[in-house]
């Protein structure tokens, strides 16, 4: 088992903006950092289709394409790119002690520093229609899903930005789009919202929940009930779309760092320390609250700082001054 140990400077989880970042600063700063991408590599951006509002892109950017500028820079800089997933970990206690992150199950990497930026996952409604015909017609990305239903009609299910987006976006491709709406009004931002309400073929349907995905192997349907009447209607769909929120990448963390009740990871103050020395977390992992790629990206920087003032004041712990 030895042979696949290593030994580095600075690991980093997750490949978003926030991992990113935190390997071009992490690399400048000769941290020498790995970064390992997970099992989306580029992160939730690789599913969206425009970015509009990443400052600096003033005719806006496509999302992969962005995420493979940001890869090259910090590949520019010496950062080793590595397809690979965390799997578990065994975090030091003590100031300059070294962490163990498994890799894919078999390799273990020693790291004098970690960062995770391991972000979040899409959520389902979880009825058992949904997750029985979930790869046949049920999908959470509609970006990376929706070509396969040109000319259809489909569903989707979600009242936020993120439901607004892709409602938009497979409006563009689909004949039909009937987008479910629990509440009597979008959660969405006012400009997406005025981008949405007068698609002709987009059928907003407040106050609607989803009763039951109909099809055996397939989507062939959709069965809604308004849950202020509990009238209930059939129409009939091939491609259902889940676009309600997302989960922190945090599974393999439990019991190592501090999180809150739904699972993003705590950092301190202003800063991007957890609860170990020497591990940073930056993204969407210990941030519900703006989400953002610039603001992921940006406490991808703070992380990859924290990293560097930690290496030095545990390398020369006499002018350590906190
Ligand atoms: P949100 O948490 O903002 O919205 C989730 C939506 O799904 C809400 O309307 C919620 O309803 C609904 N929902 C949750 N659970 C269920 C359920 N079981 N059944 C039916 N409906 C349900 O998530 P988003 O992914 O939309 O957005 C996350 C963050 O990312 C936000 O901060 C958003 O602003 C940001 N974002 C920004 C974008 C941009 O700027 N271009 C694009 C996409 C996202 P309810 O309102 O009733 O709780």
């Amino acid at each position: 088992m030895s042979e696949t140990k290593e030994r580095i400077k600075t690991l980093i989880l997750g490949s978003g903006p926030a991992g990113y970042t935190a390997a071009i600063y992490a690399a400048r700063a000769d941290l020498k950092p790995v970064i390992y991408t997970g099992m989306e590599p580029g992160g939730q951006l690789t599913t969206t289709t425009e970015v509009e509002n990443f400052p600096g892109y003033p005719e806006g950017i496509d999302g992969p394409a962005m995420m493979v500028d940001l890869q090259k820079q910090a590949e520019r800089f010496g950062t080793d790119v590595r397809i690979g997933m965390a799997t578990a970990v065994n975090f030091s206690d003590e100031p300059g002690g070294i962490h163990e992150v498994t890799i894919d199950n078999n390799k273990v990497v020693e790291a004098e520093s970690v960062i995770i930026s391991t972000g979040a996952t899409a959520k389902y409604l979880n009825i058992p229609s949904e997750q029985r015909l979930r790869g046949g017609g049920v999908s959470a990305c509609a970006v990376c899903d929706g070509f396969f239903y040109k000319g259809q009609d489909v569903a989707i299910v979600g009242g936020g930005d993120t439901a607004a987006e892709e409602a938009s976006y497979l409006s563009k491709i689909c004949n039909k789009v009937t987008m479910l709406v629990r509440k009597d009004y979008l959660r969405a931002s006012k400009a997406m919202q005025n981008r949405i309400m007068n698609i002709p073929n987009l059928d907003i349907r407040f106050n609607t929940e989803v009763d039951e995905l109909l099809g055996e192997q397939v989507v062939e349907g959709l069965r809604m009930v308004n849950n202020q009447t509990g009238e209930k209607e059939e129409i009939e769909i091939t491609g259902f779309f889940v676009a309600i929120g997302h989960k922190p990448n945090t599974e393999i963390f439990k019991g190592q760092l501090e999180m809150d009740q739904t699972g993003y990871i705590i950092t301190r103050g202003k800063s991007t320390k957890t609860n170990k020395p020497g591990v940073f977390a930056s993204g969407d992992v210990q941030d519900k609250e703006y989400r953002q790629a610039v603001t992921a990206a940006g406490t991808g920087c703070m992380a990859a700082l924290d990293a560097e003032r930690y290496l030095a004041e545990v390398e020369t712990p006499e002018e350590t001054t906190t």
